[in-house]
């Protein structure tokens, strides 16, 4: 299948490591330059030059918090610098805690918040010109199954990913009159380097193996009975960016195992 994206350009967002390094690699496979951004400068730009040297594209790999507004704005300015713009955004960085109502400050939720929902709503808002001058594109915003299905030692986690599903259906509506799609795909079970940190760190002093808890979590939760691989999901984000997706705007697509207990 020619998903027809050679030579277009994807900024991800949180494209060093896990699902957003796979998504990277899946773009830059079919001849997409990227630009990609971390927290950590040195793993963002040595996983850059990896992929620039493995597929034959161009990669720029910048430090950016994209909770700071001027890190925002200094990002897209040099993507923009170094493309002319973009065609495609995935907002992909994120992550989750356990916590409880009763013990969560303010402070907790309001990062969870700039993280999950105003990243993506401020590299929207100063990306879309340059986008739609460009002929259009996408935006794709990597939720999660628990926007819809909570787990509920991680709240903050659900509540601002739900919000981030609902931010995307909402700009999805306004933002194809600019030639851009918007969708959200939500993830179920996906083995990253993290999954294995704290895996390691809750069997460190037990019988049980990081690997026999992992397989325990991903049987009881997924009829499919196992985590995905990070690069067994990233396919689905190039597919859905691609113009063989034309008539996909605003949905929310499950890449879960089975594991969500509804229809939706
Ligand atoms: P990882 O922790 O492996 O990777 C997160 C990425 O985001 C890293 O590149 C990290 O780099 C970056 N990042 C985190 N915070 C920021 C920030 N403030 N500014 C810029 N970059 C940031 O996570 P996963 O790959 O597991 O998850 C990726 C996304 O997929 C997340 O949004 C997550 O919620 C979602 N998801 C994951 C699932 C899973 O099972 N793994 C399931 C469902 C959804 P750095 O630390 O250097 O900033």
């Amino acid at each position: 299948m020619d998903l027809r994206m050679k030579d277009k350009v994807a900024l991800i967002t949180g494209g060093s490591v896990g699902i957003g390094l796979a998504v990277a690699e899946a773009f830059a496979r079919e001849g997409v330059h990227l630009a990609l951004c971390a927290r950590d400068e040195a793993r963002v730009q040595t996983e850059g030059r990896r992929i620039a040297e493995a597929h034959g594209v161009e990669v720029l790999a910048l430090r950016a918090d994209v909770t700071e507004p001027a890190d925002v704005g200094r990002l897209c300015d040099a993507v923009e610098e170094t493309f002319g713009g973009i065609d495609v955004l995935v907002n992909n960085a994120g992550t989750g805690s356990a916590e409880t109502f009763v013990d969560a400050p303010d402070e907790k939720w309001q990062s969870y918040w700039d993280l999950h929902v105003m990243a993506a709503v401020r590299l929207a808002r100063r990306l879309q010109p340059g986008m739609t001058a460009r002929g259009g594109g996408a935006i794709i915003h990597n939720a999660s199954i628990c926007a819809t299905q909570p787990l509920y030692y991680e709240p903050i986690y659900n509540v601002t990913k739900a919000a981030l599903a609902m931010m995307s259906k909402c700009m999805a509506h306004e933002f194809i009159g600019y030639g851009i799609r918007v969708n959200t795909i939500n993830l179920g079970l996906v083995l990253t380097p993290d999954w294995v940190k704290t895996a390691k760190t809750l069997t460190a002093d037990g019988p049980t193996t990081w690997q026999e808890h992992l397989d325990t979590i991903a049987r009881e939760a997924t009829p499919i009975g196992r985590f995905a691989t990070p690069e067994e999901v990233a396919p689905f984000f190039v597919f859905l960016a691609s113009p063989l997706a034309s008539y996909c705007v605003g949905s929310s697509y499950y890449v879960d195992g089975g594991w969500l207990r509804v229809v939706n």
